[in-house]
């Protein structure tokens, strides 16, 4: 299947990707994740990223790109298909996609706006897996509950951070939902819910 996960950041992308990967069995191709596992290891991509994702910008479409056109090539996507988590992210990048793939269906994770910040804010994330917790659920633990990792606050996860990326989202990558309704490819779910009433609902939607 070759599925996307739209919305804003902190609608739970990450949080539905796990859940999803595990039933469907699907590669999850995440580019925030590509980038973070870049920046650790310091390469030139990582060095690039960075200084973007610091300032809660989008790294370059000609950088992003490259990447997922690379990462979509590889023999488990092939295969399998992709759920792609976290792009396209522009109506640029979403042309591009159209060019080199062929996208089934664009699941919209639709959160109110409002809740969003308290959601980044309090999010943490194993720096092992890529897990996403929240602290109001923590309970005062520091390790991944899947793989033992410490649990790590994202730098970017800030307050002053978060506005612009919101900003972002509403200006470029909102603008998605409308690309996607035209080719009839859009479901949209509810966000709001809990984390496994959101689940049930894209796979239900998903068939
Ligand atoms: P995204 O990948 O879209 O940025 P995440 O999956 O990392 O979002 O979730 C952002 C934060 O919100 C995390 O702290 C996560 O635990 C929490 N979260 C995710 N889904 C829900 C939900 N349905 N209800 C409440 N909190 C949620
Ligand atoms: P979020 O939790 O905000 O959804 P992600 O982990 O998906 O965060 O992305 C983190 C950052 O990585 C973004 O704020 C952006 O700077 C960069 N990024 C991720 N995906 C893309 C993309 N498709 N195009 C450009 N930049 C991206
Ligand atoms: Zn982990």
């Amino acid at each position: 299947m070759n599925v996307i996960l739209l919305g804003a950041p902190g609608a739970g992308k990450g949080t539905q990707a796990t859940k999803l990967v595990e039933k469907y069995n699907v590669p999850h191709v995440s580019t925030g994740d590509i980038f973070r596992t870049n920046i650790k290891g310091q390469t030139p991509i990582g060095v690039v990223a960075k200084s973007y994702i610091d300032k809660g910008q989008l790294v370059p479409d000609e950088v992003t790109v490259e990447i997922v056109k690379n990462r979509l090539n590889e023999e488990d996507c092939q295969q399998k298909g992709y759920l792609l988590d976290g792009f396209p992210r522009n109506v640029f990048q979403a042309e591009e996609l159209d060019k080199f793939s062929n996208v089934e269906k664009v699941v919209n994770v639709s959160v109110d706006l409002s809740k969003l910040l308290k959601r980044i804010t309090g999010r943490r994330v194993c720096s092992k897996c890529g897990e996403s917790y929240h602290v109001d659920f923590l309970n005062g633990k520091t390790d991944c509950a899947r793989c033992g990792g410490e649990l790590i606050q994202r730098a970017d996860d800030n307050e002053a951070t978060v506005e612009k990326r919101l900003a972002v989202y509403t200006e470029q990558t909102k603008p998605l939902i409308e690309y996607y309704e035209k080719a009839g490819k859009l479901v949209t779910v509810d966000g709001d819910k809990s984390i496994d009433a959101v689940f049930a609902e894209i796979c239900e939607k998903l068939g």
